[in-house]
């Protein structure tokens, strides 16, 4: 019997490959325009027709290729970037492994323009289906132009298999995201069906952020930065209130290339603690910069998982590099990298064992410990205060309003100022305190609500009358299921016929009139996020009391009530902000008004 093995044309072996390359649209968008990226181009122009199905053309004004390169460039395994498979170690360009041209030219018609400054002439190439149709000299600017046309021509399933238009959009727009975001120097302008769709001028990373994500992010990103032996990480967070329940405006990027890690999403997460809530997701932009030998990029040409050679340390400076961005950007002294963990050192050799920057916490103190108020009747502490008609009656003076005592917990001897009766100005290590006394006062309440409430057994209250709540089939399967926690948690609920609920007591800590949108809240967090209910009820009941009995402004406040105020907030875990997440700690530093003064 004859041998039946053979070679398959490289048509055919190229076809095949492209399956793996080019899955859609999105992925020859992304190949074309790291290919510019990689020729050193400063000026890139997309233009996308019909979703990409029509039409995919970048040009650039990169290097441009030779004639004999030009033809080289459409070969499987033809590439520039690396020769030995030592170089694969010292990746620095997106691609490298030769095979994202000779895809696609395998499933679409594709025609190339490019020139070379040093070219007087380039060189002209129309393909189709791996065959090339004309090659021929001609007129043009430096840089290159690829018109991707038809794309799947040849592979029906494939282009069965497309999305709509808007999906196979929303693809390529990422791809085009994560480029520009990557490469904020570079210049990227979209035209979608010919009409103007974006432009991004060459800027700083920031301004670029602000251009694609708009506005909102101009006054809160916190830039974050980190050095040491194992990477250098550069980059902005969310302030806390720019958390969304969604994850879509979180972006990680290793040598300027586009990937995905939960582990890093997560540390992230963990650095901001209980700055935002359990479902949240801050948005940020993040850069590693590593040694290419100590990444593998060369999992799968369209997977945007990487594998880090030092994954575990990686993580610890992240969650590092976010904790002392936020701890900065509101407050520094509150953070301690100076003392036992040096910060810039940590990681100074590879061996040295990570440690997390440590937060200083008081974590025996308990607010409560040195009031006579009793704890289970926490409101009777604001009492005083909130049935005072006028707040700004000399007599009625904060402390007693607090029922603080001179005992209070030590507090530096630091002078303090009360200004406009909003806010209080002290000395902290490194700059000037500027605190705004609503919403500090907010943040101290809240943690000890929080505290609490997670310690004391739940006592349950009657409602006034029985509430009844009508539920979906799906909000009642759920409703079910967290039955038992809610109540134990101290709602008095039962099923109530089909559908629906009543309600006859909760929690002694809540406002009874907002029990039935409480509970709704708890489904649908559940059914979104399967958020842990206690926790989740914990935050909302002591965020919406620390709101509600937060002090109002235009309180005159004595010098030592003023130490105690300081004093109590910074025993809280977060005293850097309110307990809505908004800025309640401004630090002025010495060295800015040192610099103010020259
Ligand atoms: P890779 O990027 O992995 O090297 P590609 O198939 O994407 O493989 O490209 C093959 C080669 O073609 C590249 O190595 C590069 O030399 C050349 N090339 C591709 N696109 C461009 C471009 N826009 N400008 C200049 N050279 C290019
Ligand atoms: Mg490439």
């Amino acid at each position: 019997m004859a041998d039946i093995i053979q070679l398959l044309p490289d048509s055919v072996a190229n076809q095949i490959a492209a399956g793996e390359v080019v899955q859609r649209p999105a992925s020859v968008v992304k190949e074309l325009v790291e290919n510019a990226i990689d020729a050193g181009a400063t000026d890139i122009h997309i233009t996308i027709v019909d979703a990409g199905r029509t039409l995919i053309q970048i040009v650039d004004n990169g290097k441009g290729m030779s004639e004999t390169d030009a033809r080289m460039a459409l070969e499987r395994h033809a590439t520039s970037k690396i020769r030995t498979a030592k170089d694969i170690f010292a990746i620095r360009s997106m691609g490298f492994r030769g095979e994202a041209l000779a895809s696609i030219v395998a499933v679409a018609h594709v025609e190339l323009k490019t020139k070379r400054k040093e070219d007087e002439i380039g060189t002209h190439i129309i393909i189709k289906g791996s065959e090339v149709e004309s090659q021929e000299p001609i007129s043009f600017q430096t840089g290159t132009l690829f018109q991707v046309k038809n794309l799947f021509y040849n592979i029906p399933a494939r282009r069965k298999f497309l999305r709509t238009n808007e999906t196979e959009l929303k693809y390529i727009l990422a791809e085009i995201y994560h480029a520009a975001l990557g490469h904020p120097h570079i210049a990227f302008t979209v035209y979608k069906d010919r009409d103007l769709h974006a432009k991004y001028p060459a800027t700083h990373l920031k301004q670029r952020i602000i251009t694609i994500f708009g506005k909102r992010f101009e006054k809160s990103l916190l830039s974050i930065e980190s050095e040491s032996s194992i990477c250098k990480i550069h980059g902005f967070i969310g302030t806390p209130d720019t958390a969304k329940k969604h994850n879509f405006n979180q972006y990680l990027f290793v040598n300027n290339r586009f990937f995905k890690q939960r582990s890093f999403q997560n540390a992230v997460i963990r650095a901001y603690g209980n700055l935002i809530l359990p479902q949240e997701y801050p948005p940020f932009f993040i850069f590693i910069e590593v040694d290419p030998a100590h990444i593998d990029v060369n999992i799968h040409p369209t997977k945007t998982e990487i594998k880090f050679v030092d994954e575990y340390s990686i993580n610890s400076i992240i969650e590092s590099a976010v904790k002392y961005s936020l701890g900065k950007s509101n407050i520094v002294p509150s953070l301690d990298f100076t003392d036992d963990t040096d910060y810039n050192d940590m990681f100074s050799t590879p061996q040295s064992e990570i440690k997390a920057p440590s937060i200083r916490v008081n974590t025996n103190y308990n607010p409560f410990a040195s009031h006579k108020a009793d704890v289970k009747n926490w409101e009777q502490l604001f009492e005083d205060f909130e049935n005072q008609p006028d707040p700004d009656i000399p007599e009625q003076t904060f402390a007693s309003a607090l029922h603080l005592e001179s005992s209070e917990p030590h507090v530096p001897e630091a002078t303090c100022l009360q200004i406009q009766k909003k806010y209080i100005v002290t000395q902290g290590k490194t700059g000037l305190l500027l605190i705004d006394i609503k919403r500090a006062h907010s943040r101290i309440l809240f943690e000890q609500f929080l505290q609490q409430i997670q310690t004391s057994t739940h006592a349950s209250q009657k409602t006034l009358l029985p509430i009844q709540i009508e539920v979906t089939h799906s909000e009642c399967v759920i409703l079910k299921q967290i039955l038992p926690e809610l109540q134990s948690l101290g709602f008095d609920i039962e099923e109530f016929g089909s559908q629906s609920f009543v309600i006859q007591g909760c929690p002694s800590s809540l406002e009874t009139t907002h029990v039935e949108s409480i509970i709704r809240d708890f489904i649908y967090d559940f059914n979104e996020n399967h958020t842990n209910i206690t926790e989740k009820m914990y935050e909302s009941v002591a965020k919406s009391m620390a709101k509600t009995s937060a002090l109002y402004r235009n309180v005159h406040m004595q010098q030592d009530e003023m130490q105690v105020f300081i004093s109590q907030l910074f025993q809280c875990e977060s005293h850097s902000l309110s307990a809505d997440g908004k800025v309640a700690v401004v630090l002025l530093e010495y060295d800015e008004i040192f610099k103010k003064f020259n």
